[in-house]
């Protein structure tokens, strides 16, 4: 922490990795970023992690985009083979005219159908609500989807279906208010790491943590029960808890009656999931499940929390259904202290699906197959209608491109290259293409095969809103401006618009968020002015003085008739079981230090420093019968490739597992995953696939 002395100017913004959304203060000393400070926002109160207080140094990096890209004429055909700091063998600098008139040339000569755009939920709100109507209005059609379809699309359809909104029914601060918490799938002390302090501080004060995971993690050393259940099993171990809250009726009838349907159909369900028979299954004896329902269920406030080891199976929905049952069955949903919260990832993932980015809604999750939805729609933005139908999602777009039905891609601030899973085949289809046009801050991996890339802002060089976990509507403001001829993300989307014929005229993100007003009632009594001098305020905000409601639910919930929904959920076995060829568990995920892709943290000195080079945890038992030491070479093969990267021990994890990070493109994780998806939020299970391990030798 310095004084005053040490910067020209300080700015108050919000942490641009998870959806903690920390406030920070950025101080600015000869137009670069000197240090950040956490502030007292709603969610972080001041904290922040290593990511948030030394990981803004991307921001300065030499490898930053400076100018528009074309890719040369006579470039090397098209691969992960551009070096970020010899680029010129594969593009030319161009203007920033020609370069939007190449981009915008050849998508309107593909056109229509043929034409996809993957957003962001790293760009503003303002940003992914323009990106979503750049495809609709422009192409007519809802190709149109970000990361979310790889993160939390499953919670967010089962509770769609159940609970009728996809947000969080409570902030993850009013854990402060209950008497037990669950988390399950979620290893906060690394993916969240201001909310982990959070829970530790209610595990100090006496509330019971249950931490439910297949790794062990530091989140263990505070919890009343750890469940290191089997990986893939969550359904059984969950159906056997909610079996007992049954057969002891322990269950809130009062509750049920007046706020839920299914009741008895759920009540049938679960009567073959005893805990003696799941423990078979899930691995944890059937005496703690036995207690952990009687924990859960005897509270007076039970919160939820999970994450991606819930929702990134082709059972997420099943799981996050299971949940959502629990909650409901014990009226522990409405009430200060009580409530469901998926651990929202990215820190505008929640923004940006609603303000639209997701091929089956509109903003504000409204339906596209909804004849008066659209024409709202299309009134404000006088246009023509576009198509009822669902659009292809992520994964379903690069398959798409394979057959040859999307010849051109519109790429803002989404790294499929490194992202989706069987990443050599989203690798295929991004080289297949006879148009890529990406905008992003740095040449990612997905940026080698583009044929024009258009430099943009980093969160410190903008204005415009993010929405975090906690449904807080959050100011972003610019301390810094863009490197060189870079450009603010709102700007190159209406330039690229104008180039399309849609005749935009914004001038400033601020109409872009009046706009958004027009047709999102969740932003009701929230205007730029309030949260210029606000910085935050809670959806739904029920008055222009109210700072919004934390809590929703306690009345009813936004379905037909005021009813949430139990829907039963059965055991569904991952999709890439275990074999003699592939004997072990391939789990992935993320490392404090490391956010996604790494294209951002492993440009942070601090960061990267930390944790240097590709790595994967397995537990010692295993590293012994591989025989090789911790710190040793070895080779991860699925059915889909290999890679070979540094084995480090862990206890945390079992010894049929591996957990394997995916921040690094020298061993990059998504070559192994399976491609397979959940029916319903179409993910896919980034955290199940069978694997061989073998040692390998050091390059
Ligand atoms: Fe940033 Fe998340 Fe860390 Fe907060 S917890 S500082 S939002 S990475």
């Amino acid at each position: 922490v310095g004084n005053s002395a040490d910067f020209d100017s300080e700015v108050d913004s919000i942490c641009p990795f998870c959806g903690v959304g920390c406030q920070v203060s950025l101080k600015v000393k000869d137009g670069k970023i000197k240090y950040v400070e956490g502030i007292n926002g709603p969610a972080n109160e001041g904290r922040l992690c290593v990511k948030g207080r030394f990981g803004f140094d991307y921001i300065h990096h030499p490898h930053r985009l400076t100018k528009p890209l074309i890719r040369r004429k006579d470039a090397p055909p098209k691969g992960l083979n551009v070096d970020p700091g010899n680029w010129q063998t594969h593009f030319r600098e161009a203007t920033w005219d020609e370069a939007l008139d190449f981009a915008a040339g050849g998508m309107k000569k593909i056109g229509g159908a043929g034409v996809a755009g993957f957003g962001s939920a790293k760009c503003t709100n303002e940003e992914a609500y323009l990106f979503q109507k750049i495809i609709r209005q422009g192409f007519g059609h809802n190709n149109v989807d970000h990361c979310t379809r790889l993160c939390h699309a499953s919670s967010v359809a089962a509770l769609m279906e159940n609970v009728g909104s996809g947000a969080v029914t409570a902030t993850f601060n009013q854990i402060e208010n209950a008497d037990v918490a669950i988390v399950i799938g979620a290893n906060p002390t690394e993916n969240h790491p201001v909310a982990a302090t959070f829970f530790k501080q209610f595990a100090k004060r006496g509330g019971k943590l249950i931490v439910m995971d297949p790794r062990g993690q530091a989140l263990k050393r505070h919890a009343s029960h750890m469940l290191q259940f089997r990986p893939g099993t969550d359904v059984s171990m969950l159906n056997a808890i909610m079996h007992v809250i049954v057969e002891e009726k322990l269950y809130d009838q009062q509750y049920i009656e007046a706020f839920t349907e299914n009741w008895e159909i759920e009540k049938a369900h679960l009567k073959t999931f005893t805990p003696e028979k799941m423990s078979k299954i899930c691995g944890i004896d059937a005496a703690v499940l036995r207690d952990v329902a009687r924990t859960f269920a005897g509270a007076n406030a039970a919160m939820i929390f999970w994450g991606m080891g819930i929702s990134q199976h082709i059972h997420g929905t099943d799981n996050s259904r299971c949940l959502i049952s629990l909650a409901l069955m014990t009226g522990q949903i409405g009430r200060p202290g009580a409530g469901l919260h998926p651990l929202r990832g990215q820190n505008n993932v929640q923004g940006a699906s609603d303000a639209g980015l997701i091929p089956m809604f509109l903003p504000d999750y409204q339906p596209v197959s909804d004849d008066g939805v659209r024409s709202a729609f299309t009134e404000v933005w006088q246009s023509s209608d576009f198509s009822d139908k669902k659009g292809l999602t992520v994964t379903e777009i690069m398959d798409a491109v394979h057959d040859g039905d999307i010849r051109s891609l519109y790429v803002l601030g989404e790294n499929p290259a490194m992202s989706d899973p069987d990443v050599e085949h989203a690798r295929a289809a991004l080289a297949k293409l006879d148009h890529l046009v990406v905008q992003d801050i740095f040449l990612t991996e997905t940026a080698n095969f583009a044929d024009v890339i258009l430099p943009a802002s980093a969160f410190a060089e903008k204005s415009g809103t993010v929405t975090n976990t906690n449904r807080q509507v959050q100011m972003g403001r610019p301390a810094v401006p863009p490197p060189g001829d870079a450009k603010e993300d709102w700007w190159i989307e209406v330039e690229l618009a104008k180039r399309l014929g849609l005749g935009w005229t914004y001038t400033d993100p601020s109409e872009v968020f009046a706009e958004m007003k027009l047709n999102m009632s969740s932003l009701n009594n929230i205007t730029w002015n309030r949260l210029e001098s606000e910085g935050a305020v809670t959806y739904p905000s029920t008055s222009p003085t109210d700072p919004g409601q934390a809590i929703v639910f306690a009345d009813g919930f936004p379905r037909q008739d005021g009813r949430a929904r139990f829907t039963p959920a059965s055991i569904i076995a991952p999709d890439d079981a275990p074999d003699e060829d592939y004997p072990m568990i391939l789990t992935t995920g993320r490392q404090l230090e490391h956010w996604h892709t790494g294209s951002m943290t492993r440009r942070s000195y601090v960061l990267d420093g930390l944790e240097p080079e590709a790595n994967c945890s397995l537990h010692p038992s295993t590293l012994r019968k591989l025989g090789v030491e911790p710190g040793a070479y070895i080779r991860l093969t699925t059915k889909r490739g290999s890679i070979e990267l540094m084995a480090r021990e862990d206890r945390a994890v079992s010894p049929d597992m591996v957990f394997l990070p995916f921040a690094y493109v020298e061993a990059a994780a998504n070559i192994l995953t399976n491609p397979a998806v959940d029916p319903y939020g179409k993910i896919p299970e980034f955290k199940f696939s069978a694997v061989k391990v073998e040692a390998a030798t050091a390059p």
